[in-house]
């Protein structure tokens, strides 16, 4: 037994793969067309899939946004995890990427639920502040450039509802937030951005260590 959380060796990791994910055809064929793109490691891991998927139904979740989409593999996630009603507002600045994402959210009958506004996502989030979306959504994925994710989370906090939930990808950064001798700027960026969430009092926080580090961020009520 351990009373702290285990570092997964291929074994162990393989186990919970094959006792825990249940991944949709669909999501697999795209996880495999990823896999082949130059940039596939950018994907979200299937674990990692399910787990938000989960937390989407578990606050009965009707509105969520996505930030960073690249071939649409977590946006099919969440979006298949959303009511029928439901909507997904997703941003991405790049048109080739997210062909790929709307050809698989085509094919998984998906693509009226999702919203795909293309550009900077700065601008696109400031632009649904502006048309009166403060306090509607209720689940958000911050997953793209990590230097602009204190603006992403500053933004996403106004758009979020009171008990609304923020996830962001990549907080432990293969690990190398926690390697003093690792100084570059995307690194020391993460490593601000975790510092400045741990002492949010905003915020309820848990920093999972699923895939590559996925900080939960529930919006409190205000006082
Ligand atoms: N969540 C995706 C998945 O599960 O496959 C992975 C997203 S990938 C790590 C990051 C994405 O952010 C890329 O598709 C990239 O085009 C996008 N991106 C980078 N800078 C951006 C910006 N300023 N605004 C919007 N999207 C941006
Ligand atoms: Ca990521």
């Amino acid at each position: 037994m351990a009373n702290r959380t285990l570092a997964l060796n291929e074994q162990l990791y393989s186990y919970l793969l094959s006792h825990s994910v249940h991944e949709p055809e669909i999501l697999s064929a795209l996880r495999q067309e990823t896999a082949q793109h130059p940039m596939g490691e950018m994907q979200i891991a299937p674990e990692q899939g399910q787990f938000m998927a989960l937390l989407v139904q578990l606050i009965g979740a009707k509105k969520a946004l996505e930030v960073g989409v690249f071939t649409g593999y977590s946006a099919l996630r969440v979006a298949l995890a959303l009511p029928p009603e439901g909507q997904l507002v997703a941003c991405d600045i790049s048109p080739e990427y997210t062909a790929i994402a709307r050809r698989y959210w085509e094919k998984a009958g998906v693509a009226n639920k999702i919203d795909l506004r293309l550009g900077p996502a700065m601008d696109t989030l400031n632009q649904l502040l502006q048309e009166g979306q403060a306090n509607s959504f209720d689940f958000a994925f911050i997953d793209a450039d990590k230097s602009n994710y204190p603006t992403y989370y500053e933004q996403a906090l106004q758009l979020v509802r009171p008990g609304g939930l923020i996830a962001i990808d990549n907080v432990l950064w293969s690990g190398q937030v926690a390697d003093p001798a690792i100084q570059d700027n995307r690194t020391k960026a993460i490593r601000a951005f975790n510092q400045a969430l741990y002492g949010d009092e905003r915020i309820v926080l848990s920093l999972v260590p699923i895939a590559d580090g996925l900080t939960l961020a529930m919006k409190k009520s205000s006082p």
